[in-house]
C-alpha cells in the first residue's frame, strides 16, 4: 500500500510538473508570437495626436473610397479618433454636444494614401503633403533615422510607414538610399534588421536577382511584412514568381515586354552603367507594342498573382520643351500611361505612388499630378480614387483601420471643394483634413 502510494504521488507530482511545464511552454509561444506577430505600423503612431471630440460633419457629398457611388447630403460622425456613424444626413444621429461642421456642397473623402514617397532633401515635405491631403506614406528607400528631423519638428507629419534603405546589390544606383547585400544571409540579416527597427515593408533594388529576392520575400512573409520592388533590369514575371506583393514603377515592366536579344541588351548596359537607363529606358518603351500578345499574359498573371501595382508615371513624364522636342521620350512616357490603362483595365491591382518631386508638380503636389495622370491615361477617376485609398490601404495590409470611410476605422479624412468624379483636378481644391481625428487644415 505504502509503496503503491509513493507511486501514485510521484506520478501525481510528474504530472503537475508536466502541466507547469506545458502552462510555461504555452506562455512563450504566446510571448514569441506576440514579439513576431506581424505588425504593420507607422514608426510615429506614439506622435500623432488622437481627436477627443464629438464631430459631425454635415450635408457633404461621401466617396467612400470602396468604389459605388458617392452619398449625396451625407453626415460622417467622428468620435474620438474613431468614425462611428456614416449615412444620409436624416439617417444619422447627431448628439447634442457635437461640433457641427457643415460642409454643403463639399465632398469627403477618405485620407489620401501614397505608396512611394522620399523625403528628397526637401524640408517639411511630409507635413506639406499632409496639408494637402495625403494622410499616410510609405518610404519605399531610406534609413529609418532619415525621418528624425521631421518627426521632431513642430509641424504635423502624415503617418510614415517606412522601409528602411532599399536592399540592392554592387554598385548601388543610389548609395546613399541603400543597403548591400551580397548574398543569401546578409539578405535574411538584413530584412530582420529592418523590420526589427519599425520597418512595415521591405524594398529590394534592381540589381537583386530572383534568387535572393525569394529569399528576401521568405523572410519578410514569416514577419508578416510585404515586399515590394523596383525591378527594371530583373524580368518581373520571375521576380513576382519569387514571391513579390507589389511592383514600383510601371518601367518595372519593360524588359518583360521586350524581345529577349534586344532586353539582354538593355540589361547589360544598365549593368554597366546606372546612369544609362535615364534615356535607355525611353527607346525601351519607345519601342514596346502595348496592344501586343504579351501585354494580355502579363495583365492575366498579374491579376493571378494579386499583385500591387504602383505606376508612378509623374516621374517618367515628359513633355515638348523649346528646344527640346525628344520624340522618342514623348513615346516611350505615352506607352507608359498606355501599358498602364490596359492592366488597370485589366483587372490588376492598381495603387497610387507620388514620387513626391518631380518635374511637372508644383512642391507638395506630386500626388494630385499622379492622379491626373492616372485620368490621363484612361482610367476612370472613381478608380483612381480606389487606387489612392482602399486599395493602398490592402497594400500595405492596414485595411483594417485605414483607407475607406466606414464606423469602426480611424477618421483620417479630407474635405474638398468640387467634384473629383467628375473633374480629378478636384483634388487640389482641399479645404480641410483630418488626421487621427482632428483637424489639422
Ligand atoms: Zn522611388
Amino acid at each position: 500500500m505504502a509503496y503503491l502510494s509513493v507511486k501514485n504521488v510521484i506520478r501525481v507530482v510528474g504530472v503537475i510538473i508536466g502541466m507547469v511545464l506545458a502552462l510555461c511552454s504555452c506562455r512563450d509561444a504566446g510571448k514569441q508570437m506576440s514579439s513576431d506577430t506581424p505588425k504593420i505600423s507607422e514608426v510615429n503612431a506614439a506622435e500623432i495626436t488622437a481627436g477627443n471630440r464629438l464631430i459631425a460633419i454635415t450635408g457633404v457629398t461621401i466617396i467612400d473610397g470602396n468604389g459605388g457611388q458617392p452619398l449625396s447630403d451625407g453626415c460622417v460622425l467622428v468620435n474620438g479618433n474613431m468614425i462611428e456613424a456614416v449615412g444620409s444626413l436624416h439617417s444619422v444621429a447627431i448628439p447634442e454636444e457635437a461640433e457641427v461642421v457643415d460642409a454643403s456642397g463639399m465632398t469627403l473623402m477618405p485620407g489620401l494614401i501614397d505608396a512611394h514617397f522620399h523625403l528628397d532633401r526637401t524640408k517639411g515635405l511630409p507635413s506639406l503633403f499632409l496639408r494637402n491631403g495625403v494622410t499616410s506614406v510609405r518610404d519605399p528607400g531610406a534609413w529609418i533615422e532619415a525621418y528624425k528631423e521631421e518627426r521632431e519638428g513642430d509641424r504635423p507629419n502624415p503617418r510614415l510607414f517606412l522601409c528602411g534603405p532599399h536592399l540592392d546589390m554592387p554598385p548601388p544606383a543610389y548609395p546613399y538610399d541603400a543597403y548591400i547585400v551580397r548574398d543569401s544571409i546578409e539578405t535574411v540579416n538584413a530584412v530582420n534588421k529592418q523590420i526589427s527597427e519599425g520597418a512595415s515593408a521591405i524594398k529590394v533594388y534592381f540589381r537583386m536577382p530572383p534568387d535572393l529576392i525569394r529569399i528576401a520575400c521568405n523572410t519578410a512573409r514569416e514577419k508578416g511584412v510585404p515586399v515590394t520592388a523596383h525591378l527594371e533590369i530583373t524580368e518581373a514575371m520571375e521576380a513576382i514568381e519569387a514571391g513579390l506583393d507589389g511592383v514600383e514603377h510601371i518601367t518595372s515592366f519593360g524588359l518583360t515586354l521586350t524581345p529577349r536579344r534586344q532586353a539582354e541588351k538593355y540589361r547589360q548596359s544598365v549593368l554597366s552603367s546606372n546612369d544609362f537607363r535615364r534615356h535607355g529606358r525611353y527607346e525601351l518603351w519607345s519601342a514596346l507594342d502595348i496592344d501586343g500578345k504579351e501585354v494580355d499574359s502579363l495583365a492575366r498573371f498579374l491579376v493571378r498573382k494579386g499583385t500591387f501595382i504602383s505606376p508612378t508615371l509623374g516621374p517618367f513624364e515628359y513633355r515638348f520643351k523649346d528646344g527640346d522636342h525628344d520624340t522618342t521620350r514623348l513615346k516611350g512616357f505615352n506607352n507608359m500611361k498606355a501599358l498602364t490603362a490596359r492592366l488597370q483595365k485589366a483587372g490588376v491591382r492598381m495603387v497610387l505612388g507620388s514620387h513626391s518631386m518631380i518635374e511637372y508638380a508644383e512642391e507638395g503636389w506630386a500626388y494630385q499630378r499622379e492622379m491626373e495622370l492616372l485620368v490621363e491615361s484612361g482610367i476612370d477617376p472613381a478608380d483612381v480614387i480606389i487606387a489612392s485609398t482602399i486599395q493602398n490601404a490592402r497594400y500595405f495590409r492596414i485595411e483594417d483601420r485605414l483607407g475607406s470611410i466606414e464606423k469602426g476605422k480611424i477618421a483620417d479624412l479630407i474635405l474638398l471643394k468640387g467634384d473629383p468624379l467628375k473633374d480629378i483636378s478636384a483634388m487640389r481644391n482641399i479645404e480641410r483634413v483630418m488626421l487621427n481625428g482632428v483637424w489639422i487644415r
